[in-house]
């Protein structure tokens, strides 16, 4: 199992299975699934349950450490490290493998809303398509 890079953040209970999973989280290079996570945790000597894994995403969802993202209609959950990083994902509808976009058509985009007092924090998008791969096929 790696060290921690960042250290462990002071607002959450330190366990063995929570370790594990910031782990993961640290040497990920992509937004992971439950899934994907539990197997990676697996592979680096460590066991956690499924229903452990959501219990502890939810966890750090909550206390901002990690952003989840969920995508065609929520179908489908990804989660990474909150970097403080603006980021938005296509998704292929055919292998589900997941594109980093390299802007934001929002950015400029200013919402009119019937609340003036309404405080916008951020913005969600659902980019969904086929990859290269099974667009070729
Ligand atoms: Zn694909
Ligand atoms: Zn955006």
């Amino acid at each position: 199992m790696k060290e921690l890079q960042t250290g462990w953040p002071q607002n959450i209970k330190k366990t063995k299975p929570r370790e594990w999973v910031l782990s993961v989280f640290e040497n990920a290079q992509k937004p992971l699934s439950a899934m994907d996570i539990c197997s990676q945790v697996e592979k680096n000597g460590g066991s956690v349950w499924l229903s452990t894994v959501y219990r502890i995403l939810e966890l750090f969802v909550e206390k901002g450490l990690v952003i989840k993202t969920t995508v065609m209609n929520s179908d489908m959950a990804v989660y990474e490290l909150n970097r403080y990083q603006h980021k938005h994902y296509a998704v292929c509808m055919s292998c589900h493998k997941i594109v980093t976009m390299k802007n934001c058509p929002m950015e400029k985009f200013v919402p009119k809303l019937e609340d003036d007092d309404f405080h916008v924090m951020g913005h969600n998008l659902e980019v969904y398509g086929y990859c290269r791969k099974c667009s070729t096929k």
